[in-house]
């Protein structure tokens, strides 16, 4: 999405917030804590309506991982799973 592509409709008609929030500071925005709260930058497809959201501050990344329980992965073993049914 970042690239300017919809990930879902592979249009080129994605427009981001970022300009917006380092202009006014107006972001939406997700807790990272009882006291703090992280802004994002949005990326709109002006095609399809698909809203990607990201972190704008990169130390921001840091303190979830701190703050936040890490989501288990399951993906990996799904797939190591279905492969041995085909096989
Ligand atoms: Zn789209």
């Amino acid at each position: 999405m970042k690239n300017g592509i919809c990930p879902r409709c592979h249009s080129t008609q994605v427009y981001s917030s970022s300009k917006l929030r380092a202009e006014t500071g107006n972001a939406s925005s997700i807790p990272l804590s009882f006291f703090r709260s992280i802004p994002l930058d949005n990326y709109v497809c002006t095609n399809c309506g698909y809203v990607e959201s990201y972190v704008s501050e990169p130390e921001m990344l840091d303190r979830i991982e701190d703050i936040w329980p890490q989501v288990e992965s399951t993906n990996s073993k799904h797939c190591e799973h279905a492969q041995k049914n085909e096989a």
